[in-house]
Formats: C-alpha cells, sequence, structure tokens
C-alpha cells in the first residue's frame, strides 16, 4: 500500500519543457564546455536538445563546471515560467493529494521547480530537483532523498512521471512507478500508465 506520492515536474505537473528553448540553453552549454563530449545520451520522449541538455548536466556531476553549466540552462527554463501550461487535472490533483505526504523530484533547479508550481498554485513543501550532490534522475537518488525529508521509506513511495527517466529513477530508488506519457511513446508495455495525472493520484490513494 502507497504512502506518498513523488511526483515529476515537468510534462507531469506544469509543461515547462515545450515553452523552455533547450536549443538556445544547448547552445549556451557548448560555449561554455568548448567541445567537452564525455556524455552518454539515454532515450527519452523529448527533442534532441532537451536530451542532450539534461545527459550533459547529469555527466558533469562532481565537475567544478556544473554550476556554470546548470545556471546557463536555468536562465532558459526561468524565461519559460509565464508561458508555462498547467498539466490537465492539476488543482484536482492537487486537492487529492492534500491527503498524503507527497515531494516533487525534477530535473529542474528547485528556485525554477518552485517557481512554476507557484505560478500554478501548486503547493508542494519538499521538492528535490537538480544539485550536485544528488545523482540526477534516471538514478534513483533523488526519491530516495525525497522520501527521507517527507519520513516515508521509499519502498512505500509512488512515482507519478511522464518519462522514461522518471520510471528508471522510480526501479533503482525502488518506489513504485505510475507513468502519465505524454507521447504515445513514452513507456514500454512493461510500465504502468494511467489516462492522466488525477487518474494515477487516484489509484495510488486507492
Ligand atoms: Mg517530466
Amino acid at each position: 500500500m502507497a504512502r506518498a506520492i513523488l511526483f515529476d515536474l515537468d510534462r507531469t505537473l506544469v509543461d515547462l519543457q515545450n515553452y523552455t528553448d533547450y536549443a538556445a540553453a544547448l547552445d549556451d552549454l557548448r560555449a561554455l564546455l568548448d567541445g567537452w563530449a564525455e556524455f552518454t545520451v539515454l532515450d527519452a520522449d523529448w527533442d534532441a536538445p532537451t536530451l542532450e541538455c539534461m545527459a550533459i548536466l547529469v555527466a558533469l556531476a562532481g565537475d567544478p563546471r556544473w554550476d556554470a553549466a546548470s545556471a546557463a540552462v536555468a536562465r532558459h527554463e526561468f524565461a519559460a515560467i509565464p508561458a508555462s501550461h498547467a498539466m490537465p487535472g492539476l488543482a484536482e490533483a492537487a486537492d487529492l493529494a492534500r491527503t498524503t505526504p507527497y515531494a516533487v523530484v525534477t530535473l529542474l533547479p528547485p528556485d525554477v521547480a518552485r517557481g512554476a508550481l507557484e505560478h500554478h498554485g501548486f503547493p508542494v513543501d519538499v521538492i528535490v530537483g537538480r544539485d550536485p550532490a544528488i545523482r540526477a534522475k534516471p538514478h534513483g537518488d533523488g526519491l530516495v532523498v525525497a522520501a527521507h525529508r517527507i519520513g516515508v521509506p521509499v519502498g512505500e513511495c509512488v512515482m507519478i512521471g511522464d518519462s522514461s527517466w522518471d520510471a528508471a529513477a522510480a526501479a533503482d530508488a525502488g518506489a513504485g512507478f505510475i507513468g502519465v506519457p505524454a507521447t504515445p511513446g513514452a513507456f514500454g508495455p512493461e510500465v504502468e500508465v494511467a489516462g492522466g495525472l488525477v487518474e494515477a493520484v487516484r489509484r495510488i490513494l486507492g
């Protein structure tokens, strides 16, 4: 029986990604990193610049250039907040989730995530975001940290997310997972999916 929910943010609660100029962010990253290309791009149903930006930030964990790289991308993410859209059912999901502990685990910086969620009226205390000290999704570390902060064993948490990186992170952490795919190809047949955010929350709450 699940006791807590771990939400992904982008395209799960709020669509910031489609309003963020990750192509420009990638140009800034490439200029900053001057040809550095020691990263692996894991597939997800994101456009190529988004995927490459996230792969670079994951690969730079522990590198002294991480702060500048994250800030370069964050400028574009911040700029997208006013144009971003709430995902369908966000207000109802927030209302339902009030009865259980929950947190947000995101690849966005915590201040961008908090800004986006406040912009759309989604109340959240615990946000585990982009942090050089916490291995990012698809690693499960952020879920473990979030579960600890809300005081629930991670094995009693279920993540709701739109991407294969979320599903991989949940599996790595030992949490449950329900997918809310933004595109038909987001998940393989082995992943449990719901028709939307509200259905996913209802399923977890039983
Ligand atoms: Mg997402």
